[in-house]
């Protein structure tokens, strides 16, 4: 079914972002996976390769996965909230996210997973709507999705980039407690 929605996709002309893509961005991972990962939206490397998550946010991701005994091809399925990339990596617009909403949640019912990982400001703000929450704020608490899914947003890797800091209670620290969490919260 995955493959089907993915075929589909490469002939979207939904939003404006066809335009300019090289490549739709649709997913990695396992469809079997017990915790879903949702980014913000594909950049160079990505539309360059189709795969989420593979420049230098995506290589950090896979250093911090490691660390909290986490396999990326094993343990996750990841997505983006949109498949084609916004031109200079801006933010996707809502009528952007609006219209590619429907891939992501079929995307989500087909792989049914525990958890999903809200990854950055941008994901969290497309599951939950209370304007006042921050991703600082947000990280690491557990939110109720559907079907006894949770979501837990955690630090952008892109953010993480530019903090390096490896104190107690920093970003990275955080992040890195934040996916032990989570492991444990998918049951693995
Ligand atoms: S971002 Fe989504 S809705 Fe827009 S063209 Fe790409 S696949 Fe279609």
């Amino acid at each position: 079914m995955l493959d089907k929605l993915k075929e589909e996709l490469k002939n979207c002309t939904n939003c404006p972002l066809y335009k300019e893509r090289n490549n739709i961005v649709f997913a990695d991972g396992s469809a079997k996976a017990k915790i879903m990962l949702i980014g913000e939206a594909p950049g160079a490397d990505e539309d360059k390769t189709g795969t989420p998550f593979v420049g230098r946010a995506g290589k950090l991701l896979n250093e911090f996965l490691q660390k909290a005994g986490l396999n990326r091809k094993k343990d996750l399925y990841i997505a983006n909230t949109i498949k084609c990339r916004p031109p200079k990596n801006r933010k996707p617009t809502p009528m952007e996210k609006i219209a590619c909403e429907g891939n992501l949640i079929k995307q989500i019912d087909i792989v049914k997973p525990n958890v999903i990982i809200l990854c950055g400001a941008t994901a969290m703000e497309s599951f939950l709507k209370d304007k006042k929450l921050t991703i600082t704020k947000a990280r690491g608490k557990v939110f109720e999705y559907k079907d006894g899914i949770k979501l837990v947003p955690v630090f952008h890797p892109s953010y993480l980039l530019r903090q390096h800091s490896l104190e107690v209670n920093q970003p990275r620290d955080l992040m890195l407690k934040d996916l032990l969490m989570i492991k444990k919260l998918a049951s693995l």
